[in-house]
């Protein structure tokens, strides 16, 4: 196929000096007219770019061309026929890519036109997002928006080749299906020829991808959509897309090598950035320890440090008591926030009791006036031991002049309310280097965690991810202690995504049942076709999926996933361009056999 089409010869976006005296024909939309009497410029804009085509007065046709750039209006589709010609010296317009040039038009034609835009078709326009997203069609024509889907376009590509160069098949698994439990709610689809039964849209082809393991396909990928039915964040769309990959005989290190090959393709060609090689990996304790979150953001410092030496029998009864119930006293040092007010301590008191701590306890080093020792300004430094002021400074490596945040309770709550803020004041005091791509592997996952409301253990990661060698001796015991065989790849304190090696024994994948309190009955009736596969000469696999949005998210320099997705959903899961979800009418509901409750109050 010709590349501009057969209407056209070029693309507006790409004419330079060196189309100097070529004829050519462009289609495109006006992006903007400017009309002097005697001479008009249209700005045309395509795929490919804007450029400017000059209708001059003149003889014969050329009125013609002219009288036509009089009429036609903003976002109109004309096609133009005439010759490039390079721009006087000092007329160049530097803002345009092709601004040396224009084409002076012989030829114009209207081929439809336009109603005015609810909004201006200009980057610079903040228009209103739901009023965006009902004229979709119109915000992509804005060359921002519209380049977050090509550079989303160039992303795949690009996964396709990595793939398949490592010989990875592109294999479909089904859309409607049964429950595959990745922790959220399934959409349900209704049959009309079994009544009374339903799909559920896949959460993840996770049991397909694992029973083309045992039917020997050995590499799998797929660009797949997944659906979640969950209470929407500003960062989750109800349905999304994966790069879902599946492997045999691979152990974490050979996955872990072609992803970082995958990602240092995609950094090097969309971004033009070097990335280094292998990532750094931390485990689930470490980043939890030093970060305080599974996703650690670790472009910059500002670790936190265990405290319990320090304030093991302190006077200060919250910490006392937080380390004799076996909780944790955190803390970390926030370089120069010596120059903190009052006020703004007291702001991240607030931030942490709004995060459900009971408070914040923190402190400004200064150099002692009599001793050597530095000392601590704090609302605390009077129930503070000298030695454990010493102590305290030494541990957080802090200098006079910073400022030190610590906080007791229990260690999970306490690890993510440090972390929380470790991020927050990272942001707002500037300390997170622009330009920096942090990737990090976080491996050694806790198998299972426990639920309070249910009272049981549920997988962490989901029930088919393999225990280690070690975790599998005496699991039952103490299922707590179990590690798995897990990972999560995580970029500047995100998560972009996550696999496991998995479980490709029968037995074993029981047992791992048994102890999220899924009984023998339960587990045949939901899972009885993997348990049957994993029966019949399952290899070991392993694999991983990725976040395409979110990828695209970051690459694209965007803030919302909503912005790398052609058409996404709101936050409360509806589409305003098409109105859905919408009611449908009762003869549709009697079909599939349905009778609607009463809204609820
Ligand atoms: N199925 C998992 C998910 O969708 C990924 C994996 O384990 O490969 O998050």
């Amino acid at each position: 196929m010709k590349p501009y089409g057969s209407l056209r010869t070029h693309g507006a976006g790409t004419l330079r000096r060196d189309h100097d005296g070529d004829e050519v024909v462009l289609g495109g939309w006006v992006d903007r007219r400017r009309d002097h009497g005697g001479v008009a410029f249209i700005d045309l804009r395509d795929a490919s770019g804007v450029v400017q085509v000059v209708a001059d007065a003149g003889e014969g046709e050329a009125d013609e061309v002219l009288a036509a750039a009089h009429d036609v209006r903003a976002e109109w589709v004309v096609r133009v026929r005439g010759t490039v010609r390079s721009r006087p010296e000092g007329m160049a317009n530097p803002a345009l890519d092709t601004g040396e040039v224009e084409v002076a038009a012989d030829h114009l034609e209207v081929l439809s036109q336009a109603e005015t835009p609810p909004f201006p078709i200009e980057d610079r326009v903040e228009a209103d997002e739901i009023l965006r997203l009902s004229y979709r069609y119109l915000d992509l024509r804005r060359p921002g928006v519209g380049d977050a889907l090509r550079t989303r376009a160039q992303i795949t590509s690009i996964m396709r080749r990595v793939m398949e160069r490592n010989g990875f098949l592109d294999i479909e698994t089904p859309m409607l299906t049964r429950s595959t439990p990745e922790g959220a709610r399934d959409f349900l689809v209704p049959s009309r020829l079994q009544r009374g039964e339903f799909y559920a849209l896949p959460q993840s082809p996770q049991l397909f991808k694992q029973l083309l393991m045992v039917a020997g396909m050995e590499r799998y990928y797929q660009i797949v959509r997944c659906f979640r039915d969950e209470d929407l964040r500003a960062d989750r769309q109800p349905e999304f897309t994966q790069l879902d990959v599946e492997a045999s005989f691979v152990d974490e290190d050979d996955l872990f090598a072609l992803f970082e090959e995958l990602m240092v393709e995609l950094w090097r060609d969309v971004l033009d950035v070097e990335l280094n090689v292998p990532f750094a990996r931390l485990t689930f304790d470490e980043a939890m320890a030093r970060y305080g979150t599974d996703a650690p953001d670790t472009r910059f410092g500002l670790r936190l440090t265990d405290l319990g030496e320090v304030f093991r029998g302190s006077d200060v009864g919250i910490f006392r008591s937080a380390l004799d119930g076996g909780g944790s006293v955190i803390g970390w040092r926030l370089p120069g926030g010596g120059s903190l007010t009052r006020k703004q301590f007291d702001d991240w008191v607030e931030f942490a009791k709004r995060r459900g701590a009971k408070g914040l306890a923190w402190g400004v080093v200064e150099p002692g006036e009599t001793t050597r020792r530095p000392t601590l300004r704090s609302p605390l430094a009077k129930f503070m031991a000298d030695d454990e002021v010493t102590a305290l400074v030494a541990a957080t490596e802090a200098d006079v002049g910073d400022a030190i945040f610590f906080g007791a309770g229990p260690t999970i709550q306490t690890q993510e309310l440090m972390g929380a803020l470790r991020v927050a004041a990272a942001r707002e005091h500037d300390l997170i280097p622009a330009g920096k791509w942090a990737f990090c592997w976080v491996t050694g996952w806790p198998l299972v965690e426990w639920n309070t409301d249910a009272s049981r253990w549920d997988a962490m990661h989901h029930p088919f991810t393999a225990p280690t060698d070690e975790s599998l001796e005496g699991l039952e015991d103490d299922p707590g202690a179990a590690r798995a065989r897990a990972y999560d790849l995580a970029l500047n304190g995100t998560e972009l995504g996550g696999g496991s090696i998995r479980i490709h024994r029968r037995e074993v994948q029981e047992r791992v049942f048994a102890i999220l309190g899924i009984g023998q009955e339960e587990a045949r009736e939901k899972f009885g076709f993997l348990l049957d596969g994993l029966s019949y000469g399952a290899p070991p696999h392993g694999g991983i999926a990725f976040g395409l949005d979110r990828i695209a998210m970051l690459m694209a320099g965007k803030g919302s996933l909503r912005d790398v997705i052609a058409f996404p959903k709101t936050q409360s899961g509806s589409d305003p361009l098409t109105h859905a979800p919408a009611e449908v009418d009762d003869g549709q509901l009697r079909e599939l056999g349905l009778r609607l409750l009463p809204r609820e109050k």
